[in-house]
């Protein structure tokens, strides 16, 4: 089956009964009733307790094990917890890790502030330098390497199959943040990656409703880690909120092409404006990383990033408040379209970069990419009479 297919018919879970619905129970419940004494302790025949998953969980947890290509995916109740779970099931103390310094923000303060506690440290590597030298920082203390590709906020690409290799050359587990592929645009297991973590509460769930994470892994050593460190921090998500994520996987290749298509357009259109220095899109031909972006992705999601051109303090914010159909907001990958002012979370950083203007993100959303386009026209008018051009 093709990707597309697959998204709709996904797997079905072992040991999955019931009626016959095209979707699974939402079944809840913490106390599961076992039908003899010997069955109480048969963790490996029976599920014994609510915590770690019914129906709907193990219907949801299939479809991402088939759609990362992995033997076996764990569920946390935000992306961000599946990044703190999938490290702290690997590190240790003493244990030294590699960060991209474009990951996440949350991603970073988890490591400065969590992770330091408990006697690991970060390293944050540039994440535009070859990987031969990237891999070159690896020590006798490195435990793991983290990746996102591209980086948020400004898009850095990663060579994530050379990274992988190095890693593993050198015994060092690889591991990546693919919201913005979505499991859908990049297969980071097949490009030899150890545990590929994503937000499912960016795509596929979709909806801006519901907060969710997964972390894929196929080495059994891996995925029996990854799932002790759910058991032991006594993780759990709703069956309804697992639900609705099975839900958005349905539809998961139809809404990202929009997304990509729609994104595509716009930056395309920004690519002509005067008032913007660039576009950091990495399916952009001629954008820093697009021959990497090429060769590992299917397609591209609705986020990137524009450089306005230098103005006075004040005249981002002129372009934000203009805007009528963008949102102001944190996260992406719902249904509407949203904008961010990334300066100020650019200052932690350890290579900082000058774009060569103030740096905003867009969310394309399922909108007609006219209005987003008109709304982006008057955004420009508002930064240009405040930047008095
Ligand atoms: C939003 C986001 C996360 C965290 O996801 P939550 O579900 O909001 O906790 C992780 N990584 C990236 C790149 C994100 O954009």
């Amino acid at each position: 089956m093709k990707p597309a297919s697959r998204l709709v018919h996904p797997p079905a879970p072992s040991g999955g009964g019931g009626a016959a619905t095209v979707n699974p129970a939402i079944q809840k419940g913490s106390t599961v009733l076992l039908p003899d004494a010997a069955a109480l302790y048969d963790d490996d025949a029976y599920v014994t307790y609510g915590r770690n998953g019914l129906a709907a969980h193990e219907a949801l947890k299939a479809a991402l094990c088939d759609l990362e290509a992995a033997a076996a995916v764990e569920l946390y109740p935000s992306g961000v917890a599946a990044i703190a779970g999938a490290l702290l099931a690997v590190l240790g103390a003493g244990d030294e890790l590699l960060m991209a310094d474009t990951a996440y923000k949350p991603t970073r303060r988890f490591c400065d502030r969590t992770l330091a506690r408990f006697g690991v440290r970060t390293l944050y590597y540039d994440p535009t330098l070859p990987p031969d030298a990237i891999a070159g920082q690896m020590g006798p203390r490195t435990r793991a390497i983290f990746l996102e590709s591209p980086g948020s906020l400004s898009f850095e690409m990663q060579d994530i199959p050379a990274l992988a290799a190095e890693a593993r050359k050198r015994g060092v587990l690889s591991l990546i943040d693919n919201t913005w592929g979505a499991g859908h645009l990049l297969k980071p297991l097949d490009l030899g990656v150890d545990v590929s973590i994503q937000s499912l509460t960016k795509y596929v769930g979709g909806h801006s409703d519901a907060f969710m994470g997964a972390a894929a892994a196929r080495d059994p050593d891996l995925t029996a880690r990854l799932h002790a460190g759910v058991i032991d921090l006594g993780w759990s998500v709703a069956a309804e909120d697992a639900y609705g994520m099975l839900r958005g996987l349905r539809t998961l290749d139809v809404r990202l092409k929009r997304h990509g298509e729609s994104a595509m357009a716009v930056a395309r259109w920004l690519q002509t404006r005067e008032e913007v220095v660039a576009v950091l899109h990495p399916a952009l031909p001629g954008a820093p990383g697009h021959d990497l972006w090429k060769r590992d992705f299917t397609g591209a999601c609705g986020l990137f990033a524009l450089v306005l051109k230098p103005a006075p303090a004040g005249a981002t914010a002129a372009f934000l408040d203009a805007l009528e159909m963008f949102g102001l907001g944190f996260s992406w990958g719902g249904f509407e379209s949203l904008a961010i002012d990334c300066d100020p979370q650019l200052t932690v950083r350890s290579f900082r970069r000058d774009y060569g203007g103030g740096l905003v993100r867009l969310h394309i959303g399922l909108e007609d990419p006219e209005d987003l386009v008109a709304d982006l026209e008057r955004g420009l008018a508002a930064f240009r009479s405040s930047a008095g051009s």
